[in-house]
């Protein structure tokens, strides 16, 4: 399975940059996790027409170009699978609609795309999140979503091969109202998963990850492949 990180800011993309997206490719299918700004150029310049969308959970910054990308799918006349929570929001009814098959998340859901199989849990971000575990080839891919420190997120981490979380925000700008990880929690859970590697994601513009507090982690960023 190949991770090739499209986009990895949180918020609003920095200039040549883009909003949460990653690839995942068991070199047959291809599936995309989240779909924010900028990923449809960041798409076009890889060559791959996904078979499948997984939004995490429906803010913006997740979702925006699979609003966009409704009309790549009707100019050239494809259908793709689409897969995200049903919270209710108006983003959603934007969505429900073809050239998706659309698919509901819930914590029973499982996908299967070539030998990749996904499956979900709920993770503590407001409104409906879910974060990913994909299992191909006997390896595991952790993704957070957007996510606070929470028990589910730690229990599906266990025994990863990689992780992949939302943990950029330095400790120092963290609060109890901050809606993710900080750095050193990341890391913290990196360490007790006894997963091979983490990579620090959603990169807030503006405010750069704490480089001791990121401790041996990867930092994301826009067009890193990684084998897994
Ligand atoms: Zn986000
Ligand atoms: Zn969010």
């Amino acid at each position: 399975m190949v991770l090739t990180i499209l986009g990895c800011q949180g918020a609003y993309p920095a200039e040549h940059g883009g909003n949460s997206c990653y690839l995942v490719s068991d070199g047959k299918q291809n599936v995309l996790l989240d779909m924010g700004s900028g990923a449809i150029a960041a798409l076009h310049e890889s060559g791959i027409v996904p078979g499948a969308v997984i939004l995490s959970h429906l803010h913006g910054d997740h979702t925006s170009d699979a609003g966009v990308y409704r009309y790549f799918l009707n100019m050239n006349k494809r259908r793709c699978d689409l897969w995200m929570p049903d919270d209710g929001s108006p983003e959603r009814s934007v969505l429900n609609v073809a050239p998706y098959n659309v698919n509901r998340i819930t914590d029973d859901t499982s996908a299967v795309y070539g030998e990749m199989i996904f499956t979900f849990f709920p993770v503590t971000h407001p409104g409906q999140c879910y974060g990913v575990t994909i299992m191909s080839g006997g390896k595991k891919l952790v993704y957070s979503g957007d996510s606070r420190m929470c028990q589910s997120l730690a229990e599906n981490a266990a025994g990863a091969d990689i992780l992949l979380l939302d943990c950029a925000v330095p400790a120092k700008n963290h609060t109890d109202a901050t809606p993710h990880m900080n750095t050193s929690e990341g890391v913290a859970l990196w360490k007790s998963s006894g997963a091979r590697a983490l990579i620090i994601t959603h990169l807030m513009p503006g405010m750069p990850v704490d480089q001791n507090e990121a401790a041996g982690a990867i930092i994301a960023h826009r067009g890193m492949e990684i084998e897994i």
